[in-house]
């Protein structure tokens, strides 16, 4: 049934540094009702990404920033629950970017109908979502990994870094290591998702456990982090090496950026370091998501999730998701 309130995240305050609490505000709205060729959706999961720190600052980018004391949007799957377009009927689950929020009202154009008697809800947010095309796309096409090469993956044990351990292993890498903040997900990485080896960059020496993890150097470094992972693997790059650029966390909630001393070795060891964004590879989309639901039927990809309950923690779950709370996606989910 339909409630009378719908309750929606607005962004309160720019954050400078780590976002707070008091930078969101949670307010009570009307339930809106579809005009002619809209839909209204009753959100059931909604993702929290990095992304949407970045879109609180108030900069130019690839995506317009968040307005001040407006809604906060991003990803979210839930059931039309009215429809006024012949496209989309009340009843089918639909994936949207109208997040934040426990009721959407969108054009029909603008949700994408997803089969979740298939896979559940979350998966569309997660592993057949926008984070599995990032970690599809950016090993295979950006990095363009080979069988029998090694790939060190940087925060290995959230969304996007768990399926490109998975992804290297399932297309034949010879090695495949990778890092996370706490022992527990080292040992998830290596235990329970088949790396060959995983460290904790909190201990240090990051260059000493590349080293001691590769012997042999890293042809593909796919890089969610930055800062002083990034330095580190630069040392222990080989020639012809490829990092793929996807994510720079380490930097995000810092106003005092960690500067990469040693760039030289691009040259010296004629490496390719390239950025990119998921949006840039819709066109792999097809490919992945044929690949990617073979795996899973076959069970060789094992999809890690964490969920917080309630449209009220979703804040609680985005602030813990910069802080590495979770273990692979982190979902906010709105039904019971
Ligand atoms: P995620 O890895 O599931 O969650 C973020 C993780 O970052 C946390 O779990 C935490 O894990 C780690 N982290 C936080 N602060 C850190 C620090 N100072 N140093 C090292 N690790 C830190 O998030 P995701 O959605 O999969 O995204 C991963 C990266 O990919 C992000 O950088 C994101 O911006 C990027 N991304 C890029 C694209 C693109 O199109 N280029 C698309 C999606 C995502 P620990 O416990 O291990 O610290």
């Amino acid at each position: 049934m339909t409630g009378t309130v719908n309750r929606v995240w607005h962004l309160a305050a720019r954050p400078t540094g780590f976002p707070s609490e008091s930078d969101f505000e949670l307010r009570p709205e009307p339930v809106p009702s579809p005009g002619p060729g809209q839909v209204l959706v009753r959100n059931e999961v909604m993702s929290v990404d990095p992304a949407m720190r970045g879109r609180m600052n108030d900069v130019k980018s690839y995506v317009e920033p968040f307005q001040l004391g407006a809604p906060l949007d991003g990803g979210a799957v839930g059931t039309v629950v009215a429809s006024r377009s012949g496209d989309v009927e009340a009843g089918q689950s639909v994936l949207h970017g109208l997040g934040w929020r426990e009721y959407a009202l969108l054009d029909a154009a603008r949700v994408r109908v997803v089969d979740t008697t298939a896979a559940p809800a979350s998966a569309f947010l997660g592993v057949l979502g926008m984070p599995g095309l990032t970690a599809y796309a950016g090993l295979l096409d950006v990095a363009r990994m080979r069988p029998e090469e090694t790939v060190f993956v940087s925060g290995a044990a959230g969304a996007v870094g768990t399926l490109v351990g998975q992804i290297a292993r399932l297309r034949g890498a010879r090695l495949v290591i990778g890092s996370a903040g706490t022992p527990e997900k080292v040992r998830y990485l290596t235990e329970e998702l088949g790396f060959d080896g995983a460290f904790n960059y909190r201990d240090g020496d990051i260059r000493g456990q590349l080293k001691r993890l590769a012997p042999d150097g890293i042809d593909v470094f796919f890089d969610n982090v930055g800062g002083e992972q990034l330095e580190a693997a630069l040392f222990r790059m080989n020639l012809h090496g490829r990092i793929a650029v996807c994510g720079a966390i380490s930097q995000y909630n810092t106003p005092d950026a960690t500067g990469i001393r040693n760039l030289s070795l691009l040259i010296s060891k004629r490496l390719t370091m390239q950025g990119f964004l998921v949006l840039d590879h819709w066109s792999r989309r097809e490919a992945f998501m044929e690949e990617m639901t073979a795996w899973l039927r076959e069970d060789r990809i094992k999809v890690a999730e964490t969920f917080v309950d309630g449209i009220d923690h979703a804040v609680e779950a985005f602030l813990g998701m910069l802080k590495g709370a979770n273990l692979g996606k982190m979902i906010v989910r709105l039904t019971a």
